[in-house]
């Protein structure tokens, strides 16, 4: 399957065909995502828009808001050795999973 880089459609244990998730743009900046709720519903904001399921504890909510500002800052890349495209996560990492262990085990 061929995902836009940054672009998230579905997170967290959400059903296949259940999509609660909004697209996230590429490279949020920290602290763009706001959780919000009380008692035991919380859910990651972007803006006014809510783009989690609804979570029970705030740590959980938090998690994920944190797991989905990784997520939009990675990016599609090729792979320096092979071509491949790879998610990125910057400039430092260029060579897919493969070529890395291959490259590990030469080394
Ligand atoms: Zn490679």
């Amino acid at each position: 399957m061929k995902r836009k880089p940054g672009m998230i459609t579905r997170f967290g244990n959400t059903r296949p065909g259940k999509m609660e998730i909004a697209t996230v743009p590429a490279n949020l900046e920290p602290g763009t995502l706001a959780v919000r709720g009380s008692g035991t519903t919380w859910a990651v904001y972007l803006g006014s828009e809510r783009i989690t399921r609804f979570f029970t504890f705030h740590e959980a909510a938090y998690q994920a808001a944190t797991a989905i500002e990784h997520r939009s800052r990675l990016v599609e890349r090729p792979c320096l050795t092979c071509g491949e495209p790879m998610l990125s996560t910057g400039p430092h990492h260029r060579m897919c999973n493969i070529c890395r262990e291959t490259a590990q085990e030469i080394a």
